[in-house]
């Protein structure tokens, strides 16, 4: 199977509680490898702009304060069907609905507050890596 790229966001109640390695490292057992990182405390605009097909959605306001409310990590993520084995280990969206080992059943504290973000295309995550990145910070 293919070597992909997918994008991933640890949100700030992970940061909040020191959990930045702790998700790296279930990312990274999971069979992907951190090919770009960088901490950052987003905008309200970049937020906003990373959101724009939720806009419509009653909480986006709500998951807007949330995103800028503390630091993210914002890594690009190597492996064989990156977006897929990303999601799998992430589990869903509400943790109470997650499967036993993914990163949201361990971590998240809500189906807001849920540790994590992934791409859910590879059309998706090529968009969502050019959002944050420069090819030449992309190191592999
Ligand atoms: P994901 O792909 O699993 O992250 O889920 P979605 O794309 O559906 O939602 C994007 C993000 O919005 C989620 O990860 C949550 O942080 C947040 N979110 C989703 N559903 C809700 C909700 O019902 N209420 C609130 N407050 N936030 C939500």
């Amino acid at each position: 199977m293919a070597v992909t790229r997918t994008f991933s966001i640890i949100k700030p109640d992970a940061t909040r509680r020191n959990l930045t390695g702790a998700v790296t490292k279930m990312l990274e057992e999971a069979g992907l490898r951190v090919a770009a990182s960088k901490r950052i405390h987003m905008t309200r605009e970049q937020a906003e702009g990373f959101y724009d097909v939720h806009r419509e959605r009653p909480f986006f306001g709500e998951l807007v304060e949330f995103m800028i409310s503390g630091p993210v990590v914002v890594q690009v993520l190597e492996g064989e069907d990156a977006v897929k084995r990303n999601r799998d280990v992430m589990g869903a969206t509400n943790p109470a609905d997650a499967d036993e080992g993914t990163i949201r059943k361990t971590y998240a504290e809500s189906i807001e507050a849920n540790s994590v973000h992934g791409s859910d295309s590879d059309e998706n995550a090529a968009k969502e890596i050019a959002f944050f990145f420069n090819d030449d910070e992309i190191v592999g």
